[in-house]
């Protein structure tokens, strides 16, 4: 074949995946592998054991793009018809690869096994294919420069395929692809901004865009941006990406942690390392959440001191020492605030007084607390998502902030701890 390869399809093969027994891990990977090779993937198609819908895929994804790769549907029984299927529609037929057939039968040899004669099958390529070779399992894969389009067969357990295809595959392809050139590709990730305020400030990036590319989305009670660009080297995209990178930052800057895909609280640990600092935290609505996300990061225990869960007033008190006083429930959210106790559970004051508390006790730099109503049912006549978070530095009067936050009890607190951390970090670039 000719043809430069510029599009492609994934087409899995799997009853497993269609009864939602297993999840399409492999079109993950292969997509995102393709559009590194500069390859625009048009199409995914999930379909199960059976020959005729698998051949009926397959003509349906020849007819958009220059190049199929299909999954799955190589192993040894009567219902694995991937190869049957996939000559059929290329014209050709199935034949023994003999390399292939050799390791499967040293394989039952060396541990003394009898192999069955549909073992065989599993060394099966197509006629006028190259032969991928599997070095993690049996089955060998097969890739056929054909004149419609090119077609790639690989097995479906993914620690087959991805060997098979970066070894194998990958070399096969860029031989066939001609001057196409791969994306770059910058992530950008963001806090203490939603995904359609970011998008609002960006949207002439967005809507002129045609190379680089901008795409924002939300992840994990985080926004991200990805920016790309074709290019025909590292070089080359870094100085495409460059102006774009320029007026992100200009625009939303104070919000932008980081220009890596990393989560806030590596970030915020990042600098906490660098400053020699310790963090610790006093949690109430969140219930253990922000120690869960910094525990998360690798060498937390060099910046993170620990954590008390102040669940319920008695600890808030015990523990923490906030005046029993100060917890009775307070007129109400709808009265001024007179600066006298009582302030409630879910208050600015009592919230600063946890973050003072927390950092005395635990003996850190820096201490974060958050008290709130995480919701579905209101705290103290505060609505679902009203969270207070507060800041205290060593020795110094903490600061509070008061979010009212949207999404399930699950979100809310994730996003209250997303803040609570930005909140930190806006402190710790400001020196
Ligand atoms: P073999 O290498 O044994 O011949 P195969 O090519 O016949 O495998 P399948 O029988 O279709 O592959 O699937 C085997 C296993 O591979 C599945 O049970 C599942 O664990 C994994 N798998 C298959 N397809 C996918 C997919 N699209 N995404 C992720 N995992 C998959």
């Amino acid at each position: 074949m000719d043809k430069t390869l510029a599009s492609a399809e994934i087409i899995a093969v799997g009853t497993e995946l269609l009864l939602g027994q297993i999840t399409n891990t492999n079109a993950q990977y292969l997509s995102t592998a393709l559009a590194g090779l500069g390859l625009n993937v048009y199409r995914h198609t999930v379909v199960g054991d059976n020959l005729a819908r698998i051949r009926e895929a397959l003509e349906e994804a020849a007819a958009r793009a220059d190049l199929l790769i299909v999954t799955g549907g190589l192993g040894p029984t009567q219902d694995d018809v991937t190869r049957i299927a996939a000559a059929d529609f290329l014209g050709e037929s199935v034949e023994m690869d003999e390399q292939g057939l050799a390791k499967i039968e040293t394989y039952f040899r060396e541990r003394g096994l009898v192999m069955a004669e549909s073992n065989a099958r599993q060394a099966w390529t197509i006629s006028g294919a190259d032969t991928l070779p599997n070095d993690t399992g049996m089955a060998v894969g097969s890739a056929y420069a054909g004149e419609r389009c090119a077609l790639i067969v690989l097995p479906g357990p993914p620690r087959e395929l991805k060997p098979m295809f970066t070894r194998y595959a990958v070399p096969w392809l860029l031989e066939r692809m001609g001057s196409v050139q791969p994306l770059y590709s910058r992530m950008l990730r963001f806090a203490g901004i939603g995904e359609s305020n970011l998008e609002k400030q960006l949207l002439d990036l967005i809507d002129g865009q045609q190379d680089p590319t901008l795409a924002p989305y939300a992840k994990e009670g985080e926004v991200m941006l990805r920016v790309t660009t074709r290019a025909a080297s590292e070089l080359e995209a870094e100085a495409k990406l460059a102006p774009v990178l320029r007026e992100i930052r200009a625009r939303v800057g104070q919000h932008l942690y980081a220009e890596t895909d990393i989560p806030l609280e590596q970030a915020v640990s990042e600098l906490l390392l660098a400053r020699g600092e310790r963090l610790s935290a006093a949690e109430s609505c969140t219930g253990g959440k922000l120690s869960d996300l910094l525990t998360n990061v690798s060498g937390s225990s060099r910046f993170f001191a620990g954590s008390v869960i102040c669940y319920t007033n008695a600890v808030k008190q015990q523990q923490l020492h906030v005046p029993a006083a100060w917890l009775e429930p307070a007129p109400g959210p709808e009265h001024a605030d007179t600066g006298e106790p009582p302030y409630g559970a879910v208050s600015a004051r009592t919230a600063e007084r946890l973050a003072e508390q927390a950092a005395a006790v635990m003996d850190s730099d820096w201490a974060l607390a958050l008290t709130g109503a995480a919701g579905p049912d209101p705290a103290e006549g505060h609505p679902p998502g009203t969270v207070y978070i507060a800041l205290a530095r060593r020795g110094e009067r903490a600061v509070a902030e008061k979010l009212l936050l949207t999404g399930d009890r699950d979100m809310i607190k994730l996003k209250a701890c997303k803040q609570a951390l930005f909140f930190l970090w806006k402190r710790l670039v400001q020196g």
